[in-house]
């Protein structure tokens, strides 16, 4: 069967320094909040150019953190989109406020700005896009209507590791960013991991103390800094920690917080892993260019590309999806639908109270998409097999 995403492959292509790197973690012990983690927040800040890059257990929990870092809860609004992986909705619902999901513009699957001016009452707080696919929303038009209507932005960028917008690195282009490091994610880890990337200190104070259990020195300021205070000059920064060595800060705690951390290990292959990223990145984009090329004249409707765009997968719409999924099936290959059910018509979300035909785009996008094998390293000759064996049944 050729996969969706081959992950054995990407891991022999970085294997010998992998394992030198996680054996090390290994023999050294310090498996919490330890000298991996600090190197890849560094760098990972960097790569994005923010200020401040967190790291913490999974991409669902940095969404989780960073609204409640923006004081968002129960009684708040926030609007999203519909067609998007479920954490998206959840991680609102979460922290106890209401998401708002909207439609999303029919060419890039991303929400639709047209959409969301129309959906803000008093209670909305912010608004979170969904950088769908790898593809860069439109943060221009979200961000001028966040601005008007004095919202936050959060971005859930866990496709979009790489993806830019006009320049800019998806990740750097509202209040905080949230990632995941999932393995299949165009960055991924060797298990869960998630990133909040941020330019405000303030932010990135509460971030830190909540994927700590609210304790010590961060979890102080973080509840001065919750209750409308201001934070005292000095900039504190987390400091790799030796866990086998008593440290009485721990057990001082001022807030409600999280477990919610990256360990050394993963920290360690994202480490290796980074610096590869853009090249792989390289890679998607040009096999995604190929199958364009090979579908442009046929009845599939191939993605829409912003600038910027990293093809966290390679979405095509078809009339007949069972056929051509079960044709693909058949002959070895293998294929995804995302998304079967928009948000809105979740089960989870019944509550809310969405019918179907309220968000038309995403329902008729949903019972149209799948996508195909793409994953750095897929070979020409696989492609050119994916690419012969879908126009078969065309
Ligand atoms: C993967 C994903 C998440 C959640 O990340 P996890 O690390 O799996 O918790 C959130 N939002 C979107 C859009 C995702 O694709």
């Amino acid at each position: 069967m050729l996969p969706l995403i081959d992950l054995q492959r990407q891991y022999k292509s970085i294997q010998k320094e992998a394992d030198a790197k996680i054996l090390e973690v290994l023999s050294g012990a310090r498996y919490i909040m330890g000298p991996n983690v600090m190197e890849f927040e560094k760098a990972f800040a960097d790569y994005v150019g923010t200020k401040y890059a967190i790291s913490v257990g999974n991409g669902t929990d940095a969404l989780v953190i960073a609204l409640k870092a923006l004081g968002i809860g129960a009684g708040d609004e926030v609007i999203t989109t519909s067609f998007t992986f479920f954490a998206t909705g959840e991680a609102i619902s979460f922290v106890g406020a209401t998401p708002v999901f909207v439609d999303v513009k029919p060419d890039s699957y991303n929400i639709d700005p047209d959409q969301i001016e129309a959906a803000i009452t008093e209670k909305t707080k912010a608004i979170m896009p969904v950088h769908i696919f790898g593809n860069p929303a439109d943060m221009d038009e979200i961000n001028a209507i966040a601005k008007a209507h004095d919202l936050y932005v959060i971005e859930d960028a866990a496709q979009a590791a790489g993806a830019s917008y006009k320049g800019k690195a998806c990740g750097a282009l509202s209040d905080m960013a949230c990632f995941s490091f999932f393995p299949t994610k165009n960055l991924g880890c060797a298990g869960d991991g998630g990133m909040i990337t941020t330019d405000s200190e303030e932010l990135a104070t509460i971030v830190r103390a909540l994927r700590v259990h609210g304790s010590g020195a961060n979890g102080r300021k973080a509840k001065v800094l919750l209750e409308g205070g201001a934070l005292e000059v000095e900039e504190e920064t987390d400091q790799a920690v030796d866990n086998t060595v008593y440290n009485a800060d721990k057990y001082f705690n001022y807030i409600i917080g999280h477990n919610s951390r990256l360990d050394e290990i993963q920290a360690a292959l994202l480490n290796v892993k980074l610096p590869h990223l853009d090249a792989w990145n390289a890679d998607r984009v040009r096999l995604a260019k190929a199958y364009d090329e090979a579908f442009k004249d046929t009845a599939l409707v191939t993605p829409y590309a912003e600038e910027g765009m990293i093809y966290h997968m390679y979405i095509l719409q078809t009339d007949d999806r069972d056929k051509v999924l079960a044709h693909l099936a058949e002959r070895g290959i293998a294929t995804g639908v995302y998304y079967q059910v928009p948000m809105h018509l979740q089960k989870a979300f019944e509550d809310l109270g969405y019918k179907e035909g309220d968000l038309p785009v995403s329902e008729y996008l949903s019972g149209r998409t799948f996508a195909l094998p793409l994953f750095p390293g897929l070979t020409d000759q696989e492609q050119e097999r994916v690419i012969k064996t879908l126009k078969e049944c065309l």
